[in-house]
């Protein structure tokens, strides 16, 4: 499949077959938020790393083990802190002996850090068994890592999530982008955890650099992505007026909006929609005269101060 523009092009790649250093093994997690599921990328021929190990499924694991071979894989780096992406991370360094890295405060106690990222469907004790013997590393903002074959910086991309990173691949033309920019969708902004001024920064910050390949946690490889990013930038700035207009014409909740700004969404879909809107009237709030009554939620009802 290939969804191609003026600007932008977007490229089904088959399974395994980006180039001989970039590996993409995606997770039979397809569903209404995931596209085809989570890919996970592995970097590198003989001391490997990994990002985005994605859900913790049996089928996926063993996908994973395949794949690494006889190859060590000694990182496994994660974008973000959803179950889709993270929740494999402890188990496969458990198995692997590698070390995760992630965004986070470095004060956070390891024990804090791994309940980020634990599988929250795990309820037995595998994970209590297991943490003793993981070792977890929190990353910042520029940081770059690497080893004899590949080298990875660190861009702290805040705003699908506040833990969120995308990396560059040092030497090529490619960032792996993670949920920040994706090849099939724009991304869910769920407040308090994401933030729409902070993910509209974050977008202009990929602006800034030179590369033009997107490596995306969901959905295909996008080329000419500087395009793609603009082209983000302006549907959301364009939903951001759009909202402001609708509340200055008279009061509305988050959800009052959906049918007026997707009359035609999948119902699987309202609940991320409902939180895309809210997120915007958090950030209209924060810079125009519009306001709610007493506590914010997304049950808020907003309005124009005059
Ligand atoms: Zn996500």
């Amino acid at each position: 499949m290939a969804i191609v523009s003026n600007h932008y092009k977007i490229v089904r790649v088959a399974e395994n077959m980006l180039n001989e250093r970039v590996r993409l093994i995606t997770a039979k997690n397809s569903n209404a938020y995931t596209n085809f599921g989570t890919n996970t990328y592995l970097i590198g021929t003989q001391n490997l790393a990994i990002i985005d190990p994605g859900p913790n499924l049996t089928s996926h694991f063993e996908n994973v083990l395949n794949t690494i071979g006889s190859a060590k894989l000694t990182h496994i780096f994660l974008t973000h802190s959803h179950q889709d992406h993270c929740a494999m991370a402890i188990r496969l360094a458990y198995e692997t002996g590698s070390k995760i890295y992630l965004l986070a405060d470095p004060n956070l106690s390891k024990i804090d850090l791994l309940n980020k990222i634990k599988d929250k469907s795990d309820k037995d004790q595998k994970f209590c068994n297991k943490i003793f013997n993981v070792q977890v590393q929190t990353i910042k903002d520029f940081e770059q890592i690497s080893n004899e074959e590949w080298c990875l910086k660190v861009i702290a991309t805040p705003g699908h999530m506040d833990d969120h990173i995308c990396l560059a691949l040092h030497g090529s033309d490619a960032i792996f982008s993670g949920d920040h920019v994706m090849g099939w969708s724009s991304t869910v902004i769920i407040p308090p955890m994401g933030n729409m001024s902070h993910f509209i920064l974050s977008l202009e910050k990929l602006l800034e650099r030179d590369e033009n390949l997107y490596l995306p946690g969901h959905g295909d490889l996008i080329t000419n992505a500087k395009d793609y990013v603009k082209s983000q930038l302006n549907h959301r700035k364009n939903r951001e007026l759009q909202i402001f207009d609708l509340i200055k014409s008279r009061p509305f909740t988050s959800k009052d909006l959906i049918n007026i700004i997707y009359p035609d969404i999948n119902s699987e879909l309202r609940e991320a929609a409902e939180s895309n809107i809210f997120a915007h009237l958090i950030d209209l709030a924060s810079k125009t005269k519009i306001s709610n009554k007493g506590k914010m939620s997304i049950k808020s009802k907003f309005f124009y101060k005059l």
